[in-house]
């Protein structure tokens, strides 16, 4: 699923190929793609400038001046630049022409996400954008705030970053990666993390989560840029989808066990599930 980083990518993507230029086109497969219907989106696109393309946690934010396109690529959706208009179909559930000379884009298999309309002025009121957590590159996430968040919470360290209404943009890859280089077991409940635990989480969350953008992202699955791209982070994942494999930092076997519901991966020495502190003492 596109985490933060993924995300990022393809609303730069989006930005490139259709930034300053007018949609000729638009359509969705069915009314349960967009809020606007299958009759509704057509109405309130076609015409339309885009001005500029960003993201609020996952969800990719395309502002056409008086209509913001609120997409919500959800498990394996994509943006994909198409050669020519197609009717959107269960795989191309949404498709935009943009004028002129292209692109069209295709927004595929939303339906389990959607591309939702809004006004401008209620984007803040979309349920997905509502709740949302602060972004980790946002001021907001400070060290500060993760140590308010983390003293107050019982619930499981990895569960607490996870949550989009806590921090948002995180999901199961990068948050074992966080979790992984700051050296926190994911079952730790929150409020036992030490200050230089948490100041550790803090800057993991932010180097990992830039490293993942300047890579274009993690394919593990599905997941392309809008040019039909693979991302390169995944050759960087220490932990994620490595159990059985020796620890990059000590050469423990990494394990995969389940927290806060999610496939979960830790190196038991390098993460001890034990408070104190200090890992137990290398075997290398
Ligand atoms: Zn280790």
């Amino acid at each position: 699923m596109p985490e933060l980083p993924e995300v990022t990518v393809i609303s730069g993507d989006v930005r490139a190929l259709a930034l300053g230029k007018r949609i000729t086109r638009a359509a969705v497969f069915r009314d349960d793609v967009s809020n606007a219907g299958v009759e509704g989106f057509p109405k309130r696109l076609v015409g339309k400038t885009l001005r500029g393309a960003g993201r609020r946690g996952k969800v990719v934010v395309l502002d056409f001046g008086d209509v913001v396109g609120l997409v919500h690529l959800v498990i394996s959706g994509r943006v994909k630049r198409l050669d020519a208009w197609r009717d959107p179909d269960k795989e191309h559930t949404a498709v935009l022409e943009f004028a002129p000379d292209g692109p069209v884009l295709a927004f595929t298999r939303l339906w389990l996400g959607y591309f939702d309309l809004y006004d401008p002025e209620k984007v803040n009121e979309h349920p997905l954008v509502s709740r949302l957590g602060p972004d980790p590159f946002s001021e907001d996430f400070s060290p500060e705030y993760l140590r308010k968040l983390f003293g107050r919470r019982k619930a499981s360290v990895k569960g607490l970053l996870l949550d989009q209404s806590e921090v948002s943009g995180l999901g199961n890859i990068y948050v074992d990666e966080v979790l992984f280089a700051a050296g926190v077991h994911p079952t730790r409940k929150a409020n036992t993390l030490h200050p230089a635990e948490i100041e550790k989480v803090h800057r993991a969350a932010r180097d990992i989560l830039a490293r993942a953008i300047e890579l274009r992202g993690t394919t593990f699955d599905s997941y392309h840029d809008a040019f039909g791209e693979t991302g390169e982070y995944q050759r960087e994942l220490r932990v994620f989808d490595r159990d059985g494999e020796p620890c990059p930092t000590c050469g423990t076997e990494i394990e995969k066990l389940r927290v806060a519901g999610r496939g979960t991966h830790v190196c038991p020495n390098c993460q001890p599930v034990s408070s104190s502190g200090e890992p137990r003492t290398a075997t290398r």
